[in-house]
């Protein structure tokens, strides 16, 4: 290692990679007269489904809306319980709750931080309906165990691929496997369209019924009641939601799903780059640790593994430490369990001994196509600083 000199500008965690097509496409729309769900949802509806390799695709205007639509199409309510892990963003509880069902959660495998299907049996009960895996950081879950158990115990699996657009399972595309897989464009994810979501399925009533419930249930698309033939006449079948994604915000998505292999190439590219380096810093715990012949990740995180026993700081001096050097960072995720609103279920931190460690010492680094060699040297010299400085 070359000797340390501190980045002059601040390196920020999260960037989205926007280029001037992706401006074009949105005053495109602006100029057209339709900004709300129309053809330009359509089409990006079709190029999704095409790239995940599923039959249909369904716009939402979040994974979150589209994760809570595709409960509620199941008819997954009062009473049930729906399992998922305490490692992810607050959502994928939040939706089991908008269902009126209840959220069990399952530790997470400690090699990979998705949650361990060798748990999942235990915790499933009469009511259990669903189970939600989440791709942690973009590495899908072990999607062939997960299926047998959904199959044996007639669950709907709905993958919360929120970190997962292009991941693959054995050969296939995370979004071609399930029942249900919800996608997310929110402004940091692999591609983003601001806001935004969409859900892969392969059944066609399912798919029918969530887009119908993404728009007030009403038996007709705002866009076909206001064309050229449309009819002012439509009916509300059942009690929907305003879920739906704008045209607008489809036009963004529609370019950077065009630049999907160049964007997730150059996310594996900087991860490799930090593991070929990290691996030999004994301060870090290498992870996630995985088989490439089988999963590859989309890599939406790079969260470290601090090896706490090997330094004098914690994780939170570590990510303040980063933050002197102009390295901007995050932490994936809190607990779910750790949230004051998520206290009242009473679950206790205990049960869940891999997340509690994982959260204890793990830092997000950036990573992000719009990243330069240098800013990811620079990442990784701050690291080895840090680590080098508070070494035990
Ligand atoms: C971002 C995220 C979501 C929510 O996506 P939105 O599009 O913001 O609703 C859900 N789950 C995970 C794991 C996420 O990281």
């Amino acid at each position: 290692m070359s000797p340390y000199s501190r980045r002059k500008t601040f390196l920020p965690f999260a960037l989205p990679s926007i280029t001037i097509d992706e401006i074009n496409a949105v005053t495109d729309v602006l100029r057209s007269g339709w900004l709300t769900t129309g053809s330009v949802a359509t089409k990006f509806e079709s190029l999704v489904a095409e790239y995940v390799n599923a039959p249909y695709a369904v716009s939402f205007n979040s994974c979150t809306a589209a994760m809570h639509t595709a409960l509620a199409a199941w008819e997954i309510g009062p009473g049930d319980e729906v399992i998922t892990s305490p490692l992810t963003f607050c959502s994928t509880v939040a939706v089991i709750e908008y269902a009126g069902a209840t959220p069990v959660l399952v530790d997470i495998d400690p090699e990979t931080g998705n949650f361990n299907p060798k748990l999942i049996e235990k915790k499933i009960t009469a009511k259990t309906k669903c189970v939600i895996p989440v791709h942690y950081g973009g590495l899908p879950c072990h999607m062939d165990l997960i299926s047998e158990i959904a199959e044996k115990h007639d669950l709907l699996v709905l993958e919360d691929a929120a970190h997962a657009f292009g991941a693959e399972f054995n050969n296939r595309k995370v979004g071609s496997i399930s029942k249900a897989t919800a996608f997310s464009f929110y402004a940091t994810k692999n591609i983003t369209t601001g806001e935004g979501g969409m859900l892969s399925t392969s059944d066609p009533e399912f798919a029918d019924r969530c887009r119908s419930l993404s728009l007030h249930a009403i038996s007709k698309d705002a866009w076909q009641r206001y064309a050229e033939k449309g009819k002012w006449f439509y009916q509300v079948d059942a009690l929907g939601f305003k879920y739906n994604l704008p045209d607008l915000l489809a036009a963004i998505g529609v370019v950077q799903l065009e630049r999907i292999d160049t964007i997730n190439r150059r996310r594996a590219e900087i991860a490799k780059k930090y593991n070929d380096t990290f691996i030999s810093f004994d301060f870090l715990d290498y992870f996630p640790r995985y088989d490439s012949k089988i999963l590859k990740p989309a890599w939406h995180l790079f969260p470290l593994l601090l090896n706490l026993d090997s330094l004098t700081i914690n994780r939170d001096c570590f990510v303040n430490e980063l933050q002197e050097r102009n390295i901007g960072t995050s932490v994936h995720f809190i607990p779910i369990y750790h949230h004051p609103y998520y206290k009242r279920y009473l679950w206790d931190p205990s049960d869940f001994p891999n997340t509690e460690k994982h959260f204890n010492r793990t830092i997000s680094l950036p990573i992000y196509p719009d990243m330069s060699d240098h800013d990811v040297d620079d990442a990784i010299s701050a690291v080895y600083d840090v680590g080098q400085k508070f070494l035990k």
